[in-house]
């Protein structure tokens, strides 16, 4: 039975780059119908907040994804939680101790940070010199009797050569002989990073490890403990970083942001998923859109790239807006509603919707939505330029014509709206934009947005008309025949 795990560190929201590695686990499982299990690394105390792990587990049944086994869902290698495991850790590290595979070590952190620092001043590495491998009974004593508290470092064994198959990188080598002996247990009795993992991967009998590449140097150290304490080593996959638009690693300022900011701007889950597929793994068929379900069919770990997979805000959106131009308006609405002003609240949901099927195309999220529905909320305020621009003769002529229209014609107005502005247009001597740009800019406040008829129908006579009289009132020196269109009616 395959058996996979996705292992975040509660430290902070995940990001699009954890929620990958997430997601192609995931997929894996599903694909052979196999187990993925969510593990907390929570041992480092000081960065871990539980908060986050609630967050962690939102986020990804948010973007679809669930779990067989987890910290809530229980299951039978548990806990989940490795702050909740740490006598397992301890007794694990108490045979390799007694077999002779790991040895105390009393150097303090600024020691070895005082080292570190003069290694690399005279281009040496800067790993452990393995100094505490041969101590005597009598210097351990003498040295817990300064009140030293010992870690304990793995005895990494003597051989020339470690080499691993990864499922994505091929065959992998490392030399051994550049490796200094690493901590397994902190001098605090909390496990490190490397010993908490091999020993969960192994308890909880994970067959394929599959995860950023960030973590293809520690693979020699994890099989080597694998083999220390005689199980069998996992299938390693490694996935490739995701570089920014320059090629730098993600950075915030390359626009990584976390699986919180993109809900929060309203990008739909489907589409973040969908762009995450695309981050190193390629469908084929140069297909780009497709659906978790599709992804699940055809994923194969095999086929994800080495090579970085680049991150490319501007694809996000291209998928962004063609999952939002499809998906359900009434799904639409219920995520926008919180999202408006308190007064817009109160709309009637038919012309919620049609707002919202107005003004999305184009569009990625569901912020952009509600900022580019604002003409509808709220009337309005034109600047100096625009005022200017609408107060020379034509603009002004052509609002008040409409203007006239609207108060005759009611509501055969939009039916008509085509032959009305083509009319106006030929009667005036203009050309079409010439007459939809000044009654655009009028009644939205804007020259770009959604489709003009829409806005005129959504307005609906009574609001097209009052933004029109005050327009037009606020542009001032008017002639008799238009003030008469502004008489109330
Ligand atoms: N906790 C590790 C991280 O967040 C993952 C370790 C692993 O996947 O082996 O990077």
């Amino acid at each position: 039975m395959i058996r996979v795990r996705f292992a975040p560190s509660p430290t902070g929201p995940i990001h699009l780059g954890n929620a990958r590695t997430a997601l192609f686990n995931w997929l894996f499982a599903r694909h052979n119908g196999g187990v993925f299990i969510l593990r907390i690394e929570d041992t480092d105390v000081t960065r871990s907040d539980p908060r986050y792990t609630q967050l962690i587990m939102d986020d990804l049944r948010w973007l679809g994804m669930d779990w067989q086994e987890g910290p809530d869902a229980g299951g039978p290698y548990g806990p989940y939680v490795q702050s909740q495991r740490l006598s397992t850790y301890q007794d694990f590290a108490e045979k390799l101790l007694e077999e002779g595979k790991a040895y105390p070590c009393y150097c303090t952190q600024s020691e070895l940070e005082e080292r570190r620092k003069a290694a690399l001043a005279r281009g040496r590495p800067p790993r452990y010199d393995n100094r505490c491998r041969n101590l005597s009974e009598a210097e351990k004593k003498a040295l817990e009797s300064q009140g030293r508290r010992p870690s304990l470092r793995f005895l990494i064994p003597p051989g020339e050569k470690l080499a691993f198959e990864d499922m994505i990188r091929g065959r992998c080598e490392f030399n051994l002989s550049v490796l200094g002996d690493f901590v397994i247990m902190k001098a605090d009795g909390t496990p490190s990073f490397h010993m908490a993992v091999v020993v969960d991967d192994a308890l909880m009998r994970i067959t394929h490890v599959i995860r950023g590449e960030d973590h293809l140097s520690n693979t020699p150290l994890h099989i080597l403990l694998f083999e220390a304490l005689g199980f069998p080593r996992p299938h390693y996959a490694h996935l490739p970083m995701i570089a920014g638009e320059e090629g730098d690693p993600l950075s915030k300022r390359a626009g990584a942001f976390s699986i919180q900011d993109y809900k929060g701007w309203g990008y739909l889950p489907e589409a973040l998923v969908n762009y995450m597929l695309l981050l190193g793994w390629s469908p084929g068929q140069k297909q780009e859109k497709l659906t978790l379900a599709e992804a699940v069919e055809r994923f194969d770990v095999r086929h994800v790239s080495k090579s970085p997979a680049h991150f490319d805000p501007k694809k996000l959106d291209w998928l962004a807006e063609k999952y939002l131009r499809q998906a359900d308006s009434e799904r639409l609405i219920e995520l926008i509603v919180p999202l408006l002003p308190e007064e817009a609240k109160k709309v009637e949901r038919p012309r919620l919707k049609a707002l919202v099927e107005a003004v999305r195309p184009g569009l990625a999220n569901l912020s952009q939505v509600v900022k580019e529905s604002e003409w509808f909320f709220k009337e309005p305020v034109l600047d100096e330029g625009q005022i200017t621009a609408l107060s020379s003769d034509k603009p002004r002529a052509v609002l008040a014509q409409v203007l006239e229209a609207l108060e005759g014609q009611e509501e055969s107005f939009i039916k008509e709206y085509n032959k009305f502005i083509k009319q106006l247009a030929e009667k005036g001597g203009l050309a079409p934009k010439e007459v939809m740009m000044p009654l655009r800019l009028a009644l939205t406040g804007s020259t770009h947005g959604p489709e003009l008829v829409a806005v005129i129908s959504l307005l609906g006579h009574e609001g097209c008309k009052r933004r029109l009289k005050k327009l037009l009132t606020q542009i001032g020196q008017l002639n008799k025949n238009e003030i008469n269109l502004l008489k109330e009616t």
